[in-house]
C-alpha cells in the first residue's frame, strides 16, 4: 500500500503473520494498529445449531483491544477484510517503514526465532524492564532463554522445544511476580500440551 502511495499501514509493516492473524490480534507496534485502517471483515462464526456462517462484521463488532478481539474470544475465522486508507506519499510511507524496521533491528532479536514480544504491557510498566531488574536478562532453561538484546522476548537459541519455552515463560512470570508483585500476561497465546 506504502508503495502505491497510501498511508496508515507503516507500523504495521515489519509484523510477521496474515491478515486473519493480524486481525483477530489487532497486531499494532510504534503507536499503530490494526483497528486504526480496518472497516469491516467477513467471517465464519458458528451459529446456535454448531454450524459455520459467514457474515460480515464491522470494526465495532470486533470490540478490538490490546492483542484483543471479539474475533478471538468467539472463535470466528476471518475469511477477508477491509480497510480504508487515506492516499498518502510512496517516498514518505517508505521512509518511515524504513526506520521502524530499523528500530526493530536495533532493538529486537529478529536474527533468532521467537513468537514475537512475549508479554503484554503491564500498565505503568514496561515488561522487559521488570524481567531486566529481575536478573533474568539471559535467564535460560534447555535452549530456549530470555533475549540477551531485549528482555521481552523469549528466544530459540537452537533446538529448544516447546516445553523449555513455556518453563522459561513460566519461571519469569514467578519471579517477577515475587520481586514486584505485577502479573506478566502473556501476548503469545498456547496451543496444545507442554
Ligand atoms: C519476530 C516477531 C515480531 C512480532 N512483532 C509484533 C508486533 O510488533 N506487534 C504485534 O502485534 N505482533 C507482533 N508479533 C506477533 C504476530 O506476528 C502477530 O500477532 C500476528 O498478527 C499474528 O498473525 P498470524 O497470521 O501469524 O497468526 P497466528 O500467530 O497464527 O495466530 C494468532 C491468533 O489469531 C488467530 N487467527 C489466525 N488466523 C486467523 C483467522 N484467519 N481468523 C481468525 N483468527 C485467526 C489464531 O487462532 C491465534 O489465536 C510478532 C511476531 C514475531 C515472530
Amino acid at each position: 500500500m506504502a508503495k502505491l502511495g497510501y498511508t496508515g499501514t507503516e507500523p504495521l509493516a515489519g509484523i510477521p503473520g496474515s491478515i486473519g492473524g493480524g486481525v483477530a490480534m489487532n497486531a499494532g507496534a510504534y503507536g499503530g494498529e490494526i483497528k486504526d485502517i480496518i472497516e469491516s471483515a467477513e467471517v465464519l462464526i458458528k451459529d446456535d445449531t454448531g454450524l459455520y456462517k459467514k457474515k460480515v462484521i464491522t470494526k465495532e463488532d470486533m470490540k478490538l483491544g490490546y492483542r484483543s478481539s471479539s474475533v478471538l474470544k468467539e472463535n470466528m475465522v476471518v475469511t477477508s477484510a477491509t480497510f480504508v486508507m487515506k492516499k498518502g506519499d510512496a517516498e514518505t510511507s517508505l521512509a518511515m517503514i524504513a526506520d521502524f524496521n530499523g528500530r526493530r533491528r536495533d532493538k529486537q532479536p529478529i536474527e533468532l526465532p521467537s513468537a514475537g514480544s512475549t508479554f503484554k504491557r503491564p500498565t505503568g510498566y514496561f515488561a522487559g524492564k521488570l524481567i531486566e531488574d529481575s536478573g533474568l536478562r539471559g535467564y535460560s532453561v534447555g535452549n530456549a532463554g530470555v533475549s540477551v538484546k531485549h528482555c521481552g522476548f523469549v528466544v530459540n537459541n537452537g533446538g529448544a522445544t516447546a516445553s523449555e519455552v513455556k518453563q522459561v515463560i513460566d519461571n519469569v512470570r514467578e519471579i517477577v511476580f515475587t520481586k514486584f508483585g505485577v502479573i506478566l500476561e502473556t501476548e503469545v497465546r498456547f496451543i496444545g500440551e507442554f
